[in-house]
């Protein structure tokens, strides 16, 4: 695990109760990983999430109105990353 602003802004922010929170890793469709995702949405509706893209390997973090299916697009690149997507994934796994 790579990212760490999000981490930061728990501990800067005293932050202890969330909605949704999930982290993982984003994989091609041969098991590799690429990149990472990291979404945490706060009690106010927003969506924090951070990424390592897994096209281009661009790293931020971006705050945007939390929404399902939840979607985030690179800023660099323009590669879309979906997290319901890569639920499916991880099903698909086990
Ligand atoms: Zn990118």
């Amino acid at each position: 695990m790579i990212l760490t602003r999000i981490s930061k802004y728990i501990q800067d922010n005293g932050i202890k109760a969330y909605k949704y929170h999930t982290w993982r890793d984003l994989e091609d469709e041969d098991g590799n990983k690429k990149g990472e995702l990291r979404v945490l949405v706060l009690d106010d509706g927003i969506a924090h999430a951070e990424y390592q893209c897994p096209n281009c390997k661009h790293e931020t973090m971006i705050e945007q109105l939390w929404k399902r299916p939840f979607n985030v697009k690179c800023e660099k690149c323009g590669q879309l990353i979906r997290v319901s997507k890569l639920k499916d994934q991880v099903k698909k796994k086990k």
